[in-house]
């Protein structure tokens, strides 16, 4: 009777551990009910989903080599093995592309809207307004797609870089190939595309064989009440972040 409880205290602790860590290939979440037959090596936890977590320490996470970043990041490994041979072939091209963002957590994410929020309300503008200005191009915190390690930011996050020059070749490129590597551009030009949310984003790629099932997680796991926890989160609802950010991308890159 003793054995049997210990057996089970441990296995409780196992499953504990894979919860936080994003699992191991062999979890399966109960909670996302995956559609899709692919299970990700990383299942999409409610951690994972809202950034709320280390990926520093999360299996299935890897840091991106030194060559490749323009500072120290973590993006999941599945998703630098595909930027890898994007990246080689590109450099046949002698275009050299290299991330500039990867994984950001909860509190990476605070960091970047609170920081804009105080320069924009103390500017004068109410709360609505400056909301409605950062969302432009940047997410609330547990509301980016950055937070699941499937996402990146290559280059220049001026859309100015990419209209002439080294940059238009470059983007010209990506729209041409990255499809090949499983990238897809989610924010999209917003008129010919019809979606909602964030400003156009030359440089923001998904890799979509995850993160397509991760938006679809996120849609089932996090509620309102799970957006909160930094200045002007009395708003999410009320802008109807869910509907019109976390779900206005190009419907292309959700399939
Ligand atoms: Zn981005």
């Amino acid at each position: 009777m003793r054995k049997a409880s210990v057996v089970f205290f441990l296995a409780s602790l196992l499953a504990a551990c894979g919860d936080n860590s994003g699992g191991s290939g062999t979890q399966t979440s109960e909670s996302t009910e995956l559609k899709n037959n692919s299970t990700p090596t990383v299942a999409p936890t409610k951690s994972i989903l809202t950034g709320k977590f280390s990926p520093s320490e999360t299996t299935g996470f890897t840091k991106v080599p030194d060559e490749m970043a323009s500072k120290p990041m973590f993006i999941q490994t599945e998703v630098l093995s595909a930027f890898e041979r994007m990246r080689e072939a590109a450099a046949k091209e002698r275009i050299n592309l290299y991330i500039v963002s990867g994984t950001r957590t909860f509190n990476d994410q605070k960091a970047i809207w609170e920081r804009k929020w105080s320069a924009l309300f103390s500017a004068g503008k109410d709360s609505l307004a400056t909301a409605n200005e950062i969302l432009e191009f940047s997410s609330m915190p547990g509301t980016s797609r950055h937070h699941w390690g499937t996402d990146i930011d290559l280059v220049s996050v001026e859309p100015a870089y990419f209209e002439s020059g080294e940059g238009l070749k470059m983007y010209n490129w990506l729209i041409g190939h990255a499809g090949d590597f499983g990238f897809c551009q989610v924010y999209s030009n917003k008129e010919e595309t019809q979606r909602k949310g964030y400003n156009m984003e030359k440089w923001h790629w998904s890799y979509t064989p995850i993160s397509t099932i991760y938006l679809k997680a996120y849609l089932e796991q996090i509620n309102y009440s799970d957006i909160q926890g930094f200045t002007g989160d009395k708003l999410p609802a009320r802008l109807r972040i869910k509907e019109e950010f976390v779900q206005g991308i190009d419907s292309r890159c959700a399939k």
